[in-house]
């Protein structure tokens, strides 16, 4: 059976660009039966970055619940955290063996966390996108739900794949991208993608209908006609398209270049939509919260089921690079 492995970072609650860009993908595949598929918290990535310790904490289980609530379910899934598999470190350090410092150093995520902390450039953030690789490979993963902003990741994780089966004849697969509608989410303030890290860009899959109001109300606009759709425009429209259809946007930007249009109802509706789409996760997420025990048990056997594939492939890894 083939597998699929994705991840979220514990950096807090999940946005709309976490849930369309990646959690609607897994949702997807783990409704697959083709694939068997292993999700896990990123934990070992956030630290990559500042972080505060009892925050990580008490997110890295946040995470578990948010991926329960939207749907992750523990009979068909492996739900795990990462740091309870220290078999990714492991795998981790053998493949940077065979990767380049340069090659790292110009990935241009790398570029940008430094550019966010200049004073925190370490060996972790560098060696982030070749952790990544042995997240995915470690379970022979050939099929990974993720956001647009992660392709050069996988690229990465495809080379190494290459460069190990050449090396020493191990047999992992060159992994692809699960792409889905909502692979890059823009951001509410009209300018690049949403993001945790920028202010007034997001929404969370938590925000109440006045939340959700509040922040949409706040997507720039213009006086509602014209022939170009761009910024803050094209991003509401992006918005309908996700959470609406590709008919009602097309039915909007005729409006906009003809008779105009009136951002108020289209914000209120759109609003409506998002919230309709969130009220069912933030439910089941009220009842988990109380759920001490399950969420306990998921995170324990997810971690049991996640080691037993991981063993198996650092143990072949470690025969083939005469490490036995
Ligand atoms: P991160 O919070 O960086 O760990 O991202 C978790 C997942 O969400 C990754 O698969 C990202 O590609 C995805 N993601 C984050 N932001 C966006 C966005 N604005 N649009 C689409 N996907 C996103």
């Amino acid at each position: 059976m083939k597998r699929v492995l994705s991840g979220i970072r514990a950096t807090g609650r999940l946005h709309l660009g976490n849930y369309l860009g990646a959690v609607k993908g897994m949702l997807e595949l783990q409704e697959n039966s083709d694939y068997e598929t292993f999700y896990m918290v990123a934990d070992l990535h956030t630290i990559t970055v500042p972080y505060e310790v009892e925050v990580l904490r008490k997110n890295r289980r946040e995470v578990i619940i948010d991926y329960l609530a939207a749907g992750l379910d523990p009979e068909k899934s492996v739900i795990f955290q990462q740091a309870n598999v220290p078999e990714h470190v492991e795998l981790g350090y053998l493949f940077s063996s065979i990767t380049t410092i340069a090659k790292m150093q110009h990935l241009p995520t790398f570029k940008e966390k430094v550019k966010q902390h200049p004073e925190h450039a370490t060996m972790a953030l560098l060696n982030y996108p070749v952790l990544m690789a042995a997240d995915i490979l470690i379970y022979k993963a050939g099929l990974v739900p993720v956001g647009l902003d992660q392709e050069p990741h996988i690229e990465v994780a495809r080379e190494i794949a290459r460069r190990m089966n050449q090396d020493y004849g191990t047999d992992f697969p060159e992994p692809k991208r699960f792409a889905t509608p909502g692979q890059y989410v823009p951001s509410l303030t009209g300018e690049g993608k949403m993001s945790k890290s920028v202010e007034g860009s997001y929404v969370n899959l938590t925000d109440s209908l006045e939340e959700i109001k509040s922040k949409i109300a706040k997507i720039p606009t213009d006086s509602g006609k014209g022939s170009e759709i761009v910024g803050g425009v094209k991003t509401l429209m992006e918005f309908v398209e996700l959470f609406e259809g590709k008919e009602k946007r097309s039915s909007f930007e005729e409006q906009y270049r003809t008779s105009g249009v009136r951002y108020s109802e289209i914000k209120e509706q759109l609003s409506e939509a998002i919230f309709k789409e969130l009220e069912p996760i933030q439910k089941r997420r009220a009842e988990l919260e109380k759920d001490t025990e399950y969420v306990d048990r998921v995170i324990r056997e997810g971690a049991e089921k996640a080691r037993k594939v991981a063993r198996e492939t650092v143990k072949e890894v470690r025969e083939k690079m005469g490490l036995v």
